[in-house]
């Protein structure tokens, strides 16, 4: 049975712990094969996103040494908002027999009750959840983790207190963030002058 991840995100840029938790996941879960999947318009990020061929590039850039991932722009390409169910159904499409896994950090895993058709997700894949720093400590079970056990697990990754929206701040303050994206990903960010303003 071939064994899928699907790694969602907007990758505005893609960092060290986006790459932690795929090397992680690859590895946990015995993948075949990893799909990371830049979100077109995400419904649920209030901040307007940069250009989706800036995050594809850099997507590609940040997994280029891992051959068992596919940067996969089907998100970009929709029209329309972008639902994490409708590209789950259309992997299922590809793969009928295929075992799904998504993957998330805990934040984003802890708001999965409001996506659209969330308990269609919970049918589709296993839910892979790596905890985020700030939740360091607690591990707190939440209410779906609790009430649907068999559809989730957790991934064993030290917790890494780094986010897009911190990398952004540094880069318009003019901070180094060379400890927190891949040198590809930097250069891509300098030549294309990203994230210049806060
Ligand atoms: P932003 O700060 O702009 O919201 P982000 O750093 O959370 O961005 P996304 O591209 O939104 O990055 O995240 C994609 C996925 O990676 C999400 O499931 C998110 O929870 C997860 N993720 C991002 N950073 C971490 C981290 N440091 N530890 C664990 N999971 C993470």
């Amino acid at each position: 049975m071939r064994r899928i991840g699907v790694f969602g995100g907007a990758f505005d840029p893609p960092h060290v712990a986006h790459a932690a938790l795929v090397k992680t996941a690859l590895a946990e879960l015995q993948l075949d094969e990893l799909r990371v999947v830049p979100t077109g318009q995400a419904w649920h990020k209030t901040r307007a996103l940069s250009p989706a061929p800036h995050r594809l590039a850099m997507a590609q850039l940040a997994f280029a040494e891992l051959p068992q991932v596919v940067v996969d722009a089907r998100e970009i390409e929709r029209v329309g908002p972008s639902y994490t169910v409708d590209t789950l159904r259309e992997f299922k499409a590809m793969w009928p027999t295929a075992d799904f896994f998504l993957i998330l950090g805990e934040d984003q895993a802890q708001a999965l009750p409001h996506w659209h058709h969330w308990q269609a997700i919970l049918e589709l894949a296993i839910i892979c959840v790596a905890t985020r720093a700030y939740t360091t400590g607690a591990r707190a079970r939440f209410d779906l983790e609790t009430t649907h056990k068999s559809r989730f697990r957790r991934l064993p990754m030290p917790a890494l207190d780094v986010s897009a929206t911190d990398i952004r701040a540094r880069i318009a303050a003019h901070l180094s963030v060379a400890d927190l994206v891949f040198q590809p990903v930097a250069r891509y960010i300098a030549h294309h002058h990203l994230y210049q303003t806060a």
